[in-house]
């Protein structure tokens, strides 16, 4: 485990985030749209456990080559109440999107931001 690796697990330790994929990720490795995506959200039951969706917050963890390593906190979600699978919806990613952009373009490398606090 990297210097860099090894911050960034205390960090999310002590910020308490669950590193697990969140839905983007999983939007693109299922390959399927936003719109597929909406009708997910609408069904307002989880995909995982067929749980029942509340409107919540999570979190959304961006790494890429892991040189890159960005926590969006707070972000608007239905979440499942039963599994805690969190469900973002596409006019909130667009936004957490560009406050990645925004921070790659800043030569971020490593950071936390809250989503209300950047969007
Ligand atoms: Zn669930």
């Amino acid at each position: 485990m990297s210097q860099q690796r090894k911050q960034i697990s205390d960090l999310a330790r002590q910020e308490r985030i669950a590193f697990k994929k969140h839905s983007l990720l999983r939007m693109h490795e299922r390959k399927i749209n936003a719109d597929e995506v909406k009708k997910e959200e609408k069904a307002m039951k989880c995909a995982l456990c067929n749980g029942k969706m509340m409107k919540g917050y999570t979190h959304l963890t961006y790494e890429i080559d892991g040189s890159f390593f960005l926590v969006v906190k707070d972000v608007p979600a239905m979440v499942c109440n039963q599994c805690g699978e969190a469900f973002v919806e596409i006019g909130v990613v667009r936004v957490v999107e560009k406050i990645v952009e925004v921070a790659k373009h800043d030569g971020v490398t490593l950071g936390i931001v809250k989503y209300k606090a950047a969007a």
